[in-house]
């Protein structure tokens, strides 16, 4: 009875979990808001799009796709052998174990009478197998130290759930023949520490075992040209595909940055947890969102997480996304140095003018804004605080070259920017050589409001026709990140806001 009991609770929690995962997959989405994609509209395109698949010749992508990445997991195994074992030897042997033990009453037993009487070596061996696979799990996350494998709670409680459910098992049937009394103890732990894992699967890590497949299958018959609801459902339901193998961190071309700064959270991988909690309007506190907006702020689109990703998440549309979202929503506005912008350029045919339009501005603004000077007559002040500014902004080394400036104009002349315009400092402001310039006076309302920092292509051309040697386009990204900083609320130039880039 209690047992039985224990079954319903834990069948009711896996079940309330499921559908809560899955209603988000509708409810939720990331990017440009378009209020007629209402959770019906999306289920009765989901629905239409299932549908469509399976009544075409895409029937058969589904069919290959299922056989080699999804069965046999090829894709895992060309990117590492000792990953793709383990993954199938656990993967295997709990498939085996699921039909042939968990649901052994429906299954087994009427097949072999005798099923309980004996010690059976397939549940050994199935066992054995999932030992292996978590032994080299354990190997790996503790013992090989890949780089940028992190560790996070979700993963450590899944693998002792895994070895509590499979040791426990294992004692059990070595003490059958043996000791009653033994066995009971092992059978109830082991009875316990399943219900667990059945009420907590919707919730952990590995939800992926249902999601990753599904990722993978909707992403071999889905393209940019797929219904755009959909399109947004799949994308919400990447983020439970996860599974957290930090693949995509040990290829991310920005992840040397985390090695030298030691901020984890710049990976991509990392930020997925947080995203997932982002993405349902969920308190993710300021360190939450610092993980995500660093990231993506460093990232250059370079597309890499996504070709190795083994779930087939498309994570460069997910980070265009999640950049327009924070936009969207005021949580990240000076996303405009980052590659965002040119990535944005290459979209702008797919979004209409406003659409286009309107996330860069605000971006803009935010980052002008608190150097308001430029917008009025008052004179400048030299003041003590604008003296103060040289020693404090950071502005060493090659950034601190600014005082060998004598205002000879070249950067100015050679400038691309400045050469566009009929009349450049009514578009831009200041001129390069007067945005250093206003350096030397130590004037930084100036420096860092004048539009020409903002709309510099950072092509160095300045900087290599310099005969002062100064490391003009050098100081206007030192000057840009301090904006940044400013907008982001950060004070401390040295501090590992800094970092950002
Ligand atoms: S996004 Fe893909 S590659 Fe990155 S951790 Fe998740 S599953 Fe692994
Ligand atoms: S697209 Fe961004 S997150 Fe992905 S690998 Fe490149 S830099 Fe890293
Ligand atoms: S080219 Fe060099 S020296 Fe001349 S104005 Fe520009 S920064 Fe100053
Ligand atoms: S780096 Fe910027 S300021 Fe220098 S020449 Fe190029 S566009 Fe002009």
């Amino acid at each position: 009875m209690l047992y039985t009991t224990l079954l319903y609770i834990a069948l009711a929690i896996f079940g309330i979990g499921l559908i809560y995962k899955v209603a988000g997959w509708f409810r939720f989405s990331l990017g440009i808001e378009d209020p007629a994609m209402t959770p019906a509209v999306r289920i009765r395109a989901a629905l239409k799009g299932v549908l469509s698949v399976l009544f075409s010749a895409k029937i058969l992508t589904l069919i290959r796709v299922f056989i080699t990445d999804v069965l046999f997991q090829n894709h895992i195994r060309k990117q590492d052998t000792l990953r793709w074992a383990m993954h199938m030897l656990i993967y295997a042997a709990f498939t085996f174990l699921f039909f042939l033990h968990a649901l052994d009453k429906v299954i087994v037993t009427s097949l072999f009478e005798k099923y309980y009487l004996a010690l059976n070596p397939f549940l050994l061996v199935a066992g054995c197998m999932v030992v292996a696979g978590l032994a080299i799990a354990f190997y790996r996350r503790f013992v090989q130290d890949v780089p940028r494998l992190k560790s996070n709670g979700n993963d450590i409680y899944t693998l002792i759930l895994l070895a509590v459910i499979l040791l426990s098992g294992i004692a059990m049937e070595l003490t059958k023949l043996q000791s009653y009394n033994h066995y009971q103890k092992f059978w109830d732990v082991h009875y316990l520490a399943c219900m667990v894992g059945l009420a907590y699967l919707p919730f952990s890590k590995m939800f992926h075992i249902l999601t990753t497949p599904l990722s993978l299958l909707a992403n071999a018959v889905m393209d940019r040209h797929s219904d755009p609801a959909n399109i947004k459902t799949r994308q919400i339901m990447e983020l439970d595909a996860c599974m957290h193998c930090t693949n995509c961190s040990k290829r991310c071309s920005v992840a040397v940055a985390a090695d030298s700064i030691g901020n984890i959270n710049i990976l991509p991988s990392e930020r997925m947890a947080a995203l997932k909690q982002y993405v349902a309007y969920k308190e993710i506190g300021a360190r939450g969102l610092a993980a995500i907006r660093q990231g993506i702020y460093l990232c250059t689109n370079c597309d890499r997480c996504t070709v190795i990703c083994p779930a087939g998440i498309n994570l460069r549309d997910l980070w265009f996304n999640v950049r327009e979202e924070m936009i969207r929503r005021g949580d990240s506005v000076p996303l405009m140095l980052t590659p965002f912008s040119f990535y944005r350029g290459l979209k702008r045919q797919e979004l209409n003018a406003e659409q286009y339009e309107r996330p860069l501005q605000k971006t803009e603004k935010a980052l002008t804004d608190p150097f308001a000077l430029l917008k009025t007559d008052t004179v400048v002040p030299l003041t003590a605080e604008n003296s103060a500014f040289k020693k404090t902004a950071g502005l060493a080394g090659r950034t601190g070259t600014y005082a060998y400036c004598f205002s000879c104009e070249n950067c100015s002349t050679v400038c691309p920017v400045v050469g566009n315009y009929e009349a450049p400092q009514q578009a831009l402001d200041l001129l390069p050589h007067q945005i250093i310039r206003s350096m030397g006076l130590g004037l930084k309302d100036l420096a860092m409001g004048s539009r020409m920092l903002w709309y510099c292509l950072t092509c160095y051309q300045c900087q290599e026709h310099c005969p002062q040697g100064v490391k003009v386009t050098d100081i206007f990204y030192e000057l840009k990140n301090l904006a940044v900083m400013q907008a982001n609320g950060s004070s401390a130039p040295n501090g590992s806001e800094r970092a950002v880039k």
